[in-house]
């Protein structure tokens, strides 16, 4: 990609906020700089949303609901569905757009075009299949009538780290299920959700229906949206002591409330493992978008006979890796989001090796512009250490060994988080005891990638509530009324 290229399509990008089917500026005119983390700098300045802003776009969403509700599932699916089709034409620039803001590399920035579109063909299909039930009262007095109704307005908070697939997850069930809604981006990464919303604007979508802010006052702007009583739904995902907070803050409401929050995945090895496919579901695992996945292998937990061989093996891939901007060719490593980011890697690397962790390869900052951090891996990393208690986003891979089955569950579940876990065995009934006693609420089984679509997406303890994909997905938009009629021929 040329500059001119990348030019030409940030010009086709909105800036303003999409409020009531119409682009405007911020009420107060503010601005805010989207940059490109592998250089550092400014690529594209779009509105900063004031709370005014924010009401205004929850008035719209509010407005649309009642029409948009009623409207036929049949055109709905559609709707999603061209939205789809419009996507996939333009799957190229997406991925160009959300590698310049984002910096993951563009062969993944690709991938994520993809998954992120599948959420629109799921639901598409999904929103002709919600169906009620019909039947007698045990007692035989009456009929028993079970109908799925919209929840009304939601309000939907996306992360950095997956800039369009987490839009698409939320938007395509929210749409699918008659909802409306208010979104907003991280305003680190606000443009693959506001290109994606001009997307749907083109598909023919009804003004209202779906409304964008972005801010740098994410607090500010989300709090009275959450506490307004026309707002019956939010779904966030991100970190989890933010999460925590706008959990309380719905209690207020009483809302309905989605969070995928974070996560510590435990990536279990056995002896009796296949190890090259261990070696590449680990790398897949650690250092798919740099590092930075809620679903990113954690902490590598190996058994005794085969950690030496994993280490080495896995250190060796890693030594092969090439880093630089996301939108050269060859690039395996992009930069990490931001300075915080960087500094964050470095302490945890660092407290690791003052406990004790051998450094296999990598292991620092480097000096080049952009916030870049060496892919790393570290091994014989110490219990107590801070990074086998912390989401480390970013690309380090941290070993620690175990004896046996019941080690390796105790170690795999110390942790308040569990959201997904990783076990590598050919042993069948392993396998199987591990998909049950390890507390997460997805599991790659020999494999180190899961995401689908098709699949519920989510976690357990305080990696959060509710189900994004799936059959279920669409559920956490739907409420159930059960009316009880008399018996008929009574
Ligand atoms: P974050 O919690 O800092 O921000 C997430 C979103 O919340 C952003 O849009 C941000 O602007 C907004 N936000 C921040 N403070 C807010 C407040 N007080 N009120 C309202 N909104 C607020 O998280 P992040 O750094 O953007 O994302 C990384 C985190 O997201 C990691 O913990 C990761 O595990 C998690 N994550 C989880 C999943 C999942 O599905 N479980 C998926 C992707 C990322």
């Amino acid at each position: 990609m040329n500059e001119n290229q990348e030019a030409s399509l940030l010009a086709q990008v909105p800036h303003g906020l999409f409020i009531g089917g119409e682009w405007r500026a911020a009420s107060s005119g503010r601005t805010l700089d989207v940059t490109d983390p592998s250089t550092g700098r400014t690529i594209k300045t779009i509105a900063d949303a004031t709370p005014a802003d924010g009401m205004a776009a929850l008035d719209a969403a509010d407005a649309a609901f009642p029409a948009w509700s009623r409207t036929p599932a049949r055109e709905r699916a559609e709707m999603l569905r061209r939205t789809y089709d419009l996507l996939m034409e333009r799957e190229e620039e997406f991925a160009l757009l959300m590698t310049m803001e984002m910096g993951k590399p563009l062969a993944e920035a690709r991938r994520e075009v993809a998954y992120g579109g599948e959420f629109l063909r799921w639901f598409s299909e999904e929103t002709v299949r919600v169906q009620g039930r019909y039947g007698s009262n045990p007692e035989g007095t009456g009929r028993m009538i079970v109908t799925q109704h919209p929840v009304g307005p939601c309000f939907l908070i996306t992360p950095w780290n997956f800039p369009l697939a987490m839009a698409t997850r939320k938007v395509g069930p929210a749409l699918a299920a008659g909802c409306t809604v208010v979104i907003k981006p991280a305003a680190l990464t606000p443009l693959s959700t506001m290109f994606f919303v001009k997307l749907l604007e083109e598909a023919g979508l009804p003004k209202g229906v779906v409304n964008v802010v972005t801010t740098s006052e994410s607090g500010a702007l989300s709090e009275p949206i959450i506490r307004d009583p026309r707002l019956r739904k939010l779904s966030f995902t991100g970190s989890t002591p933010v999460g925590q907070s706008l959990m309380a803050q719905a209690a207020h409401g009483v809302l309905r409330t989605s969070m995928e929050l974070g996560g510590n995945a435990p990536f279990v090895v056995f002896d009796d493992a296949d190890l090259d496919r261990a070696v590449d579901g680990a790398i897949a695992a650690k250092f798919r978008n740099i590092g930075q996945a809620c679903t990113a292998g954690n902490r590598f937990i190996v058994q005794r006979g085969v950690v030496e061989e994993f280490t080495r093996r896995v250190t060796e891939r890693v030594k092969t890796f090439t880093m630089g901007r996301g939108t050269e060719s060859g690039v395996d490593i992009g930069p990490l989001i931001d300075d915080r980011a960087v500094a964050k890697a470095v302490q945890l690397v660092d407290d690791a090796l003052a406990r004790g962790a051998t450094l296999r390869t990598g292991g620092h900052a480097t000096a080049r512009e952009g916030t870049f951090f060496e892919p790393t891996v570290i091994s014989d990393v110490q219990p107590g250490s801070d990074i086998l208690r912390e989401e480390i986003f970013g690309p380090v891979l941290a070993i620690v060994a175990f004896d046996d089955e019941h080690d390796a569950v105790r170690i795999a579940n110390d942790t308040e988080y569990g959201l997904i876990s990783y076990v590598y065995t050919e042993n069948l009934a392993r396998g199987q005891r591990m998909i049950e006693r390890l507390e997460t609420g997805m599991m790659g089984l020999n494999t180190g990638v899961v995401s689908n679509a098709a699949a519920p997406f989510g976690g357990w303890k305080m990696s959060g509530l509710g189900r994004e994909g799936g059959a279920e997905g669409i559920h956490e938009y739907l409420q159930s009324k059960y009316t009880l009629t008399p018996d008929p021929f009574v």
